[in-house]
Parts: C-alpha cells; structure tokens; sequence
C-alpha cells in the first residue's frame, strides 16, 4: 500500500491535470482568505484516490477546509458506496458508508511520527493534498462484511431456501449431542457409563 510520506505535491510537468485532482488540492494561499468547501461525487475514486477496497463504487465529498490554529483542518462526511452481498442471505446490496472525518495539515516539524489525523505539509508546499486523508477515511468506513439488515434470517441449513421467503420442511437444526447425556438424565431412561445416575 500507498505510504504518505507527506513528500511535496509537485504537479508533474506536461500532465494534464483533471478535475477531480485539482478540487483535492488546495491551495494555501486561498485558504488564507476564506474556507474551501470540497462537494464532490468522486465516480472513478480510486482513480483519485489511490488504492480503495475494490468493490468501492463512488465516494462522496462534503468537506470544509478552513486555517485554524497551526494548520489547515478538513472536516465533513465522507460516504462510500459498494455493491455487496449480504453474508447470510447471500442477496445483492449496496453498502452506503457515511462518515464524519477531520484531518489536520500540519508543517512537517509540529507533526509527531504518530500523530492520528495529522498530516505533515513540507515547507514551501503551495497546496495541500486531500486525497491520502479521505482514502484511509474510505479504508476505516469499509466493513469486513455486509448484511442485508440486522433481522435477516439468512438461508435454511437444510435445503438452502431463503427463510425471509419461504418455510421449508426440514426438520430442526439437531440439537448439541453434548446434551444428551443430561436429557437422559432427566428422563431415568438413558444409562450411559461414566454419566452419575439419580
Ligand atoms: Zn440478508
Ligand atoms: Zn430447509
């Protein structure tokens, strides 16, 4: 993975530049004068972005960058947007992620190695870079697994049938053989060595 090194953004000569990467780097001297707002729908984000989880369809954009005290803060929600399938029931879904971020943009001396929402700007910088910020936000709101609501019932064990559509006539998930020896033992019926009796 990508490292931010907070290394100086230089534009590369004879690039063009394209919108998307333009409205991520802000410039210093404007923000100055007055806050940026960055709303952006990013459709290609890893295009912008660097290396997202895979399934990450689009990301959206609502941040302000204002001068604050020693640096530059950038803070709104941040949402992701995937398409997923829910791992019990195994239906298509799309996961919408939204998140509130807040990163600092700091020069590179007041920035300790393991300062959390703290990114170094190198002397002479003449822009900050948003994307490394928003792409490890994008990385946090990613869960490990989806699911289609906290209710779904998922599929039957037996027969596979989703259970929110349909009953089956499978019989009934045994139950632990663990138990057996106590059910026995409530019943007088079951003598199994090694199990005390009444
Ligand atoms: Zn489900
Ligand atoms: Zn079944």
């Amino acid at each position: 993975m990508e490292k931010s090194s907070g290394g100086k953004n230089t534009p590369q000569p004879g690039r063009r530049s394209n919108f998307g990467k333009t409205h991520l780097r802000l410039s210093l001297k404007a923000l100055r004068h007055q806050p940026k707002r960055v709303a952006l729908v990013l459709g290609s984000p890893g295009r912008l972005l660097g290396q997202l989880p895979p399934a990450v369809q689009a990301v959206s954009l609502d941040l302000t960058a204002d001068k604050g005290a020693g640096g530059v803060n950038a803070r709104g929600t941040v949402t992701v947007r995937a398409p997923a399938v829910c791992r019990r029931c195994l239906n298509p879904l799309t996961l919408l992620e939204t998140g509130e971020m807040s990163a600092w943009f700091r020069p590179a001396s007041n920035v300790g190695p393991e300062a959390d929402g703290v990114w170094p700007v190198d002397p002479g910088t003449q822009a900050i870079d948003l994307a490394p910020a928003i792409r490890e936000e994008v990385w946090l709101l990613y869960p490990e697994f989806a699911e289609c609501g906290g209710d779904c019932q998922g599929l039957c064990p037996g027969c596979g049938v989703k259970l929110a559509d349909a009953t089956c006539s499978c019989p009934l998930p045994e139950p632990d053989p663990r138990w057996a020896a106590l059910r026995g033992r409530s019943t007088g019926s079951d003598h199994q060595p090694g199990v005390a009796q009444d």
